[in-house]
């Protein structure tokens, strides 16, 4: 046995353990020089049939390493771009979201009648100088003095199409064609115009149009004033 794995060790070949034991299992008892010899040469021919045989192989294993290579390259590109694709639906999702004007206030007076005539916002009192905020992404299209007793008044048209009208600040702190991010401070609230106290008045007017009732509108996009 350790004749056998020196000769075939002394042939600079790599003796397979399993095959070293199936030559010693072969030997029928006898340990003579020539069942040594018979064994050593079987251990070649199959160390070189082995050798031929990984040759061979290697050039499929070569292709196989190269196409495992290119498949993972292409699995990691695959995952690299479905995390692109997702980090910019979260980015769009964050962005589109719908917020609250104000983080503290009262319901006053809402969307209906009033005096005889339409009051086409919801109030929301508050005290002067409370943060406003924009209801969600879009851009300032309107930001000053209202001649029509708002006033200080601040418009935003979101990416929706819808704007908002948020009336009576005492400041503003956007201009005209900014662009603001849902809860951005956009003004702080007051009494400015034709204001019985001190609120914010809100309306939402889809599509530049005529308003609706800001609470029925605001829920559907799940915010509750
Ligand atoms: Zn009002």
């Amino acid at each position: 046995m350790k004749n056998v794995s020196s000769t075939v060790a002394g042939l600079g070949l790599a003796a397979d353990p399993s095959a070293v034991a199936a030559a010693a299992a072969n030997r029928s008892g006898s340990s003579s020089s020539r069942d040594l010899s018979r064994d050593a040469k079987a251990l070649v021919v199959n160390a070189s049939v082995a050798g031929h045989e990984t040759a061979a192989e290697a050039s499929a294993r070569a292709d196989r390493t190269a196409a495992e290579k290119a498949a993972r390259a292409k699995a990691q590109a695959a995952a690299k771009a479905k995390a692109k694709v997702e980090a910019e639906q979260r980015a769009l999702a964050a962005s589109h979201r719908w917020v609250k004007p104000l983080s503290g206030y009262k319901l006053t007076s809402g969307f209906g009648f009033r005096w005889g005539r339409l009051h086409p916002a919801q109030d929301l009192a508050c005290p002067v100088g409370t943060p406003v905020h924009a209801l969600s992404s879009g851009k300032v299209i309107f930001a000053g003095w209202s001649t029509e007793g708002y006033g200080y008044l601040v418009k935003i048209q979101y990416w929706d199409g819808t704007v908002s009208w948020m009336a009576h600040n005492t400041r503003l702190v956007v201009s005209l064609g900014d662009k603001v991010v849902p809860g951005q401070t956009v003004s702080y609230s007051g009494n400015t115009g034709h204001s019985t106290g001190p609120h914010v008045h809100l309306e939402i007017h889809p599509g530049d149009g005529g308003p609706v009732v800001p609470r029925t509108w605001l829920a559907k996009r799940g915010v509750r004033l």
